[in-house]
């Protein structure tokens, strides 16, 4: 009988008491431990008085039934924390996972200037209040050949920045090609609409001419934006003017011309297939005055927005009263300036994380796939079976969409475990084990897989048992 049962159900406290608990409670906290009990408590009540009898019966095996459901509450919301998980999707910029990983000269500057004080805004040579970023603008000045840097928390920041600080109240011009989505909500007209200017639309959505955005130019223009798709593309019947006719057009009407470059490469990746990427060179080498890009995506730091170009407009963009709501901390500083640095010392391909995953070559993928699937067969159950399959990884990050990285898969399939269990199975792991499931199987892309993590892959999938 249920009520019988009810009677049977322990105290709080006397709950509390039991060994098996302590470690719990000495991780979590004794009143979150009593707090969730009471939840899991109040449940079970309510299962037992809807239910006509229950199938435990004794005390023993209702407390144990309970603190399973206890752990497991906290298991839950230990799943909610930020946390390290094993991306073998092979999608490199994975922006649910946090897009690039960090490199060790990036993870060690941070270690360094967060473990202590350091000089974010104290000038070292003169003993004065300093300014934030002096030595990330000093060295992007010289790789890019700029003029002025601001960084902010994100592209979306810095695009709304500038078009706040050089567009408010003004026409922002651009062409309906233009008028994207980017994922996660960034929408270029709403963008626009929150700056404050009004947008301006050009041409049409496969063809906009330069005489589009010349007959738009009236007294109320304030800048002309050009927005990189991304994640999109249009392809055929297409035209668009280029960034030098661009800058001549804002030169002759004395408007700032700012582009939105999405990703924004250091350098060209088109030896490795990704030619629709512009790099920031590029733009502004073809003199476009102002121009943001995301610092972790293909650049692969640390989450920020990068505002390039004139030091005039930049000098407008860092005076907005919004700047203060917007800069990015000491951490982001220095995890940024090592990132930058490698570049300038032409290691990045190597040294930054996610660079180095897009040059891992088919062949190189292919010979590590062989291999893991040699100790995978050696130290694994008679269960799984494994299979090499050529597919791609994708760039991610809402970068090159059309691009297909050639890979080497790693199948996986279990006699006895469907794909989604096994998907399933790994995803519970710690680290948390996020694979890939195409044509109803289960697969790892070493790509974007570290060697240390090869050794968790394996032992994720032992933890299965036979
Ligand atoms: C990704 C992207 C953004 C947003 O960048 P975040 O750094 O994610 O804020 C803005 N514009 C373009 C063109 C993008 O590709």
């Amino acid at each position: 009988m249920s009520q019988e049962a009810l009677r049977l159900l322990p105290s709080v406290d006397e709950f509390l008491k039991r060994t098996s608990l302590q470690t719990l409670i000495a991780r979590a906290g004794r009143d979150a431990v009593r707090d969730r009990l009471r939840e899991v408590l109040q449940d079970f009540r309510q299962e037992l008085l809807s239910q006509n009898g229950s199938a435990l019966s004794d005390e023993t095996s209702l407390a144990n039934e309970l603190e399973k459901r206890l752990q497991a509450r906290f298991v839950e919301r230990r799943q909610l924390r930020t946390q390290r998980v094993i991306n073998a999707t092979g999608v490199v910029l994975h922006t649910n996972l946090g897009r690039a990983p960090l490199s060790v000269e990036a993870l060690a500057a941070i270690q360094e200037v967060a473990s202590g004080y350091c000089n974010l805004e104290y000038d070292l040579t003169t003993g004065q209040r300093g300014q934030r970023g002096t030595g990330l603008e000093a060295m992007l000045r010289d790789l890019l050949n700029c003029e002025a840097v601001a960084v902010v928390n994100n592209c979306a920041a810095a695009v709304w920045l500038v078009l706040n600080a050089l567009g408010e109240g003004g026409e922002v011009i651009i062409s309906r090609g233009e008028l994207v989505e980017i994922g996660g909500s960034f929408r270029i007209p709403d963008v626009i609409a929150k700056s404050g200017a009004r947008m301006r639309e050009v041409g049409t959505t496969n063809r906009t001419r330069l005489s589009d955005y010349e007959n738009a130019i009236n007294e109320n223009t304030r800048v002309i934006l050009r927005v990189h798709p991304s994640n999109y593309r249009i392809v055929g019947f297409t035209e668009k003017p280029t960034l030098n006719e661009l800058t001549a057009l804002a030169q002759k009407h004395e408007l700032p011309f700012f582009e939105d470059l999405g990703s924004g490469s250091l350098i060209d990746l088109a030896p490795l297939g990704i030619r629709d990427e512009p790099t920031v060179g590029h733009s502004l080498a073809a003199g476009v005055p102002i121009l943001a890009f995301s610092g972790d995506k293909l650049l692969g730091g640390p989450q920020c927005g990068l505002i390039v170009g004139e030091a005039r407009y930049v000098k407008q963009v860092k005076s907005n009263p919004l700047m203060r709501a917007l800069r990015v901390d000491k951490l982001v500083y220095a995890a940024l300036e090592a990132t930058v640095a490698a570049y300038a010392n032409g290691t990045a391909a190597q040294v930054v994380p996610a660079l180095a995953a897009l040059h891992a070559t088919a062949e190189q993928l292919r010979l590590r796939a062989e291999t893991f699937v040699q100790t995978a067969r050696a130290k694994l159950s008679e269960g799984f079976s494994f299979n090499l399959l050529a597919g791609a990884s994708m760039v991610g990050g809402g970068s090159a969409p059309d691009v297909q990285l050639p890979t080497m898969l790693v199948q996986v399939t279990h006699a006895k475990f469907s794909a989604n269990e096994l998907e399933e199975h790994l995803r519970a792991q710690q680290p948390a084990i996020i694979a890939r499931i195409t044509d109803d199987q289960l697969a790892f892309d070493l790509r974007t897989v570290t060697a240390a993590e090869e050794v968790e892959l394996l032992a994720g999938l032992q933890a299965l048992g036979d």
